[in-house]
């Protein structure tokens, strides 16, 4: 460095020294924060925002230097994510008392806006302060709360690069944007009634009077919120739940239910502290609780004895909720299983039928984001589908990749990835690639993610499968530079990157299903597993789905096929049929698995799971996938004994066997016993099972730590099996952050095709 004599102060030589804090640092008061804590440490300078997050250029006296970093670390904004901090010497210069100045863009850029955040108490204060000149104003946020991710059109993070830009702030709010001593200093999407977005609603002046009005008396209400449209309706009334159900053409799958604050959560369903702590959070997911039954109309979540609850994210819901003042059905804008919506016309011309009422509102949203979903699992939160308040949140990698890397995702609950340096970016939740509208929303958020990041990922990575339009996308595009990833591969190694594991590891990764390597289907599978490759140590012994994919729906197929295989052909008279399937029916089922036509067999752990809880629960069809399962899980509980079963441990893949467990299995329901103790003692036996092969595993290749992954982890009661029943000495992880099931399939893909650039 170079040290010039000519600048001191009373301290010393003043030393000057570039400070590059990276991570989420833009859009939590964070400078302003840096301008207080520089102006008490008498550091002088100056400020800004760039594409990589803040850079402070410091000049002050080495030890006062050396304690404002310090300090800049340790008391960052409580919205902040500090990923790295680095500090370069630059030649001391007679700086201002610390400016905060315009931003600048980088070239390559890492995004450092953070999520959406949930309206903060001091917000809300406002907002129900009559003496307030925010009284009632439903777009109020300030730098710890508002629109972020969904509003941003560019970088870095200022108003010009958002949705606010055609906004221009009155004098009261531009005083308090240009005050570094104000909560609302560089809050990009401030704004009051007087210069800011307003609601609306056809037909009215009173379009938040006559929202509400209109939900008391039944009406299903579109409304326009963060990251795209829901329908509303009044979660007590019978009536609208089921118009609602029969607009949407939807059968059965559970509604999300919106409470007024968590006093009318807690009247709805029993909460523990770690689901009081996911409701509450800046992120504000649907939360899957138990149900405490009574007020919600039973349509909200049939045959269902969980609730998927969240407290208002945005003023206009609070102020919605508190006058219904019910629970609200809150559901996405769309037609099942189509992407939500978020353009105002588009939603006008494909919700129209669906909803009697529109509450708009005319600010634009920039990104699509879907509620994400979180549910406590062995007593932590985790994000079962991660999409706003989550995105775009960094994963911090556990090394830097050799350059930049899209992972394209699989079919199902699709997310894209892009990697950039050591942070892996996960896009907002797709919904399934499987229905037209939903490719060219994927491909979309590929496009948005990569100007936002400003790269254009020469490597791209998908899934095997061939068929899927993320595959074809991915192929097409990287050319010789696509990077196929086995689809549990990529589970594994998804919980890799989460838990920033540079190891060889016992992956365990189970569900539905996956295009293994020999072109079979798998889906529960021991993989001996590092980020370049994988052994297939162990796999369940293949079922035989009749019909095939028809049988994830005709879920009795299945179960017959269970039967089959563990009767060998000689099913029990008197077992009890499935509601619905007649006996011409079940012949020709019974047909195809003799003669073996049309039956492919999977490993899937998840399609055991359907069997043998559509033979428990006498269910010959879902309305969902997993819809069979679930109920199996909701009716078990722990503590019940395992069922025999058997590991076949001569060739590998060593295979579990449970013929042996359904032969007990049906004995019980033959002699009366209640489905929920059978269904105790089958998910004992899955967890027995595969602690048994983990303990082989680990006498034969040494000891490993050991991940779960894939979707059947989003059982929370196999998952706390798994837990308390293995070896304390080996380390079993799970996820939290990243998606158990298929929308976090991206993350590991491009932690995989880094593996495997680097390697070529
Ligand atoms: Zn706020
Ligand atoms: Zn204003
Ligand atoms: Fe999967």
């Amino acid at each position: 460095m170079s040290a010039d004599a000519g600048v001191t102060d009373e301290h010393g030589s003043v030393r000057g020294a570039r400070i590059e804090i990276a991570g989420l640092v833009q859009g939590v008061g964070f400078r302003p924060w840096v301008h207080r804590l520089a102006r008490d440490l008498c550091v002088r300078g100056w400020v800004w925002n760039d594409g990589r997050g803040v850079t402070v250029e410091a000049h002050a006296p080495q030890a006062i230097i050396e304690h404002f970093v310090r300090r800049l670390v340790d008391e960052a904004p409580s919205g902040a994510v500090i990923e790295r901090v680095q500090v370069e010497d630059i030649p001391p210069a007679a700086a201002p008392e610390l400016e905060i100045v315009a931003s600048r863009s980088s070239t390559h850029a890492q995004l450092s806006v953070g999520p959406d955040r949930a309206t903060c108490p001091d917000c809300l204060a406002e907002l129900f302060d009559p003496a307030d000149r925010r009284f009632e104003y439903p777009f109020t946020n300030c730098t710890t709360c508002g629109p972020r991710f969904t509003i941003v059109t560019g970088v870095p993070y200022d108003r010009p690069e958002t949705t606010m830009v055609d906004f221009v702030m009155c004098e009261a709010c531009r005083r308090e944007y240009e005050n570094p001593g104000d909560r609302r200093f560089h809050a990009q999407p401030n704004a009051c009634d007087a210069c800011g977005p307003k609601l609306r609603m056809p037909g009215t002046s009173r379009p938040l009077a006559t929202a509400t009005e209109a939900l008391l008396a039944g009406e299903i209400v579109a409304l326009k919120g963060l990251g795209g449209f829901h329908l509303a309706c009044d979660a007590t009334n019978d009536d609208a739940v089921a118009r609602l159900r029969a607009r949407k053409g939807r059968d059965a799958k559970p509604f999300a239910v919106m409470v007024r604050d968590f006093e009318q959560a807690k009247s709805l369903a029993w909460l523990d502290s770690a689901s009081e702590a996911a409701l509450r959070s800046p992120a504000a997911p649907i939360v899957l609780v138990p149900a405490r039954g009574g007020q919600l109309s039973c349509g909200v979540a049939p045959r269902c004895s969980w609730v998927g609850l969240m407290l208002p994210y945005t003023p206009m819901h609070h102020l919605l909720l508190r006058g219904v003042d019910r629970p609200l059905v809150m559901t996405s804008g769309n037609h099942s299983d189509q992407p939500i919506e978020i353009d105002d016309d588009e939603a006008l011309e494909r919700l129209g039928p669906l909803a009697d009422r529109f509450l708009v509102h005319d600010r634009p949203i920039a990104a699509r984001a879907d509620d994400s979903v979180v549910r406590v699992i062995a007593g932590a939160p985790t994000v079962l589908r991660r999409s706003r308040g989550y995105v775009p949140r960094p994963i911090r990698l556990p090394r830097a990749v050799p350059e930049p890397i899209l992972g394209c995702g699989g079919l199902l609950k699709n997310t894209v990835c892009i990697a950039v340096e050591d942070q892996a970016y996960l896009s907002p939740h797709h919904g399934d690639l499987d229905e037209l509208r939903a490719s060219e929303v994927f491909e979309a958020g590929v496009g948005r993610l990569e100007s936002l990041l400003g790269v254009q990922p020469r490597i791209v990575a998908s899934d095997l499968h061939p068929d899927f339009a993320s595959t074809r996308y991915a192929r097409r595009r990287g050319g010789e530079h696509w990077i196929g990833v086995q689809h549990h591969h990529a589970h594994v190694a998804s919980a890799l990157a989460e838990h920033r594991l540079d190891a060889e590891v016992f992956g365990l990764a189970c569900d539905g299903v996956g295009l293994g390597v020999d072109g079979t289907s798998w889906g529960g599978e021991l993989l001996l597993a590092s980020q370049l490759g994988f052994t297939r140590v162990a796999t369940m012994r293949p079922l035989r789905l009749p019909g095939g994919d028809v049988a994830v729906r005709e879920v009795w197929r299945s179960a017959l096929s269970l039967l089959w295989d563990a009767f060998e052909g000689e099913l029990p008279a008197d077992l009890p049929g499935w509601e619905g399937v007649g006996p011409a029916k079940r012949r020709g089922v019974e047909q195809m698995l003799l003669r073996d036509v049309r039956c492919p067999p999977t490993h899937a752990l998840g399609r055991y799971f359907d069997a043998v809880a559509a033979l428990g629960l006498g269910m010959s069809e879902v309305d969902y996938e997993g819809q069979a399962p679930m109920r199996w899980e909701q009716i078990a509980s722990r503590g019940a004994p395992a069922y025999p079963y058997a590991i076949d441990g001569g060739a590998r893949p060593w295979t579990i066997d449970l013929r042996l467990t359904i032969r007990a299995l049906v004995a019980e329901l033959l002699a009366g016993r209640e489905p929920a103790w059978i269904a105790s003692r089958f998910h004992a036996t899955v967890a027995r099972a595969w602690l048994d092969v983990l303990d082989r595993a680990a006498d034969v290749y040494g000891s490993r730590p050991v991940v779960l992954t894939g979707g059947c982890f989003a059982n929370a009661l196999l998952t706390s099996l798994m837990l308390t029943g293995h070896n304390r000495d080996r380390p079993m992880l799970v996820h939290r952050t990243v998606p158990p099931g298929d929308g976090g399939i991206a993350l590991g893909q491009v932690w995989v095709a880094a593996g495997t650039a680097e390697a070529t």
